[in-house]
């Protein structure tokens, strides 16, 4: 019989937040935990014995079995279309680890599923949340990279390895500016919240921070979170600069619309507070950014539902759509 209740994790690079789920979209119970780096032990052991903890409580308090509970985990990574985490640059500890494996040997659980957490993120959208109804959208997560997730008629687009959507490493500036990735120009280093960071200070040294440099101390301590604050109270240098970060936003969302024909962008992560303010000058920007923008439907870019909860709540989608 199909379970009532999922848990979902979305094990970040800092912390790993873990919710157990109504089929409803009710959140039950959560709990957040840090994220181990151990990288002395074998791969994902560490990680293994925190999510099976976290897993063990949640259940214990909602009176139901660790071993039955269909699970999902979402991480930052290119996970196998076997659930295998093939590579996870912001959770080097963990790349090549086999979650199901560890945990069915923990708690017994043979029902653990690992996907992408930007996929996970689009699949909480789609099921409760800002993408409800629609077939084709792209969830576009800002937080210190840009995760994604590409919804295309009615499903998950996975590719061939199950590594589609990594929208953070399309390249928008040749020869630009070097990513973690190896690769060279990639969107995150422009419209996310490192890319924030980035080109603020840039800004700062070519003199076109003045307030921000002296509240920080320094031209060169000028960080993502003063940007953001100042942009909060209406200073001007600070909503400029957000406007700037707002067309490499546009310029990524025009490529996805080119290639995906989607029109629905719902926008997630940790750097949402700034998307408040980023979205509007984004949207029109699309204008002179999208091939044959007129000719298309509006387009609607919308804050995420669940901010960043999105991917734990996505997690227990994949965990209840797999276990039947
Ligand atoms: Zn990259």
């Amino acid at each position: 019989m199909a379970s009532d209740i999922a848990l979902g994790v979305d094990v970040g690079g800092t912390k790993s937040l873990a919710v157990l789920m109504s089929r409803t979209g009710e959140v039950l119970e959560e709990v957040t935990t840090p994220t181990p780096h151990d990288p002395s032990r074998g791969a994902g052991e560490a990680m293994a014995e925190v999510l099976a903890t976290q897993i063990r409580e949640l259940t214990s308090r909602h009176g139901s079995d660790p071993a039955t509970v269909p699970i999902g985990i979402g991480v930052p990574g290119l996970v196998r279309r076997d659930g295998s985490l093939a590579y996870a640059p912001n959770l080097q500890s963990a790349s090549g680890a086999d979650l199901p494996a560890a945990l069915a040997e923990r708690l017994g659980n043979h029902s653990v599923h690992v996907e992408n957490d930007g996929n996970c993120a689009a699949l909480a959208e789609f099921a409760w949340g800002a993408a409800r109804g629609i077939d084709d959208f792209v969830m576009v997560t800002l937080g210190t990279g840009i995760g994604g997730g590409l919804v295309a008629n009615g499903q998950l687009v996975r590719g061939r390895s199950g590594f589609a959507g990594e929208i953070g490493h399309m390249v928008v500036e040749a020869r630009g500016a070097p990513c973690h990735c190896g690769g060279y120009g990639c969107w995150e280093r422009y419209a996310s919240g490192s890319g924030l960071g980035r080109l603020a200070s840039l800004a700062a040294a070519e003199g076109r921070l003045p307030t921000l440099s002296v509240r920080a101390g320094a031209p060169e301590l000028v960080r993502a979170e003063h940007v953001t604050a100042g942009a909060a109270e209406g200073l001007a240098e600070a909503l400029a600069l957000l406007d700037e970060v707002a067309w490499w936003l546009a310029l990524g969302i025009s490529n996805l619309a080119a290639i995906m024909d989607a029109g629905h962008f719902v926008i997630g992560g940790g750097l949402s507070v700034a998307a408040d303010f980023m979205v509007p000058s984004a949207t029109t920007y699309l204008a002179d950014l999208v091939e044959g923008y007129p000719m298309r439907p509006p387009f609607t870019l919308v804050p995420s539902a669940f901010g960043v909860r999105a991917g734990a709540l996505g997690a227990a989608v994949v965990a209840f759509e797999r276990a039947g």
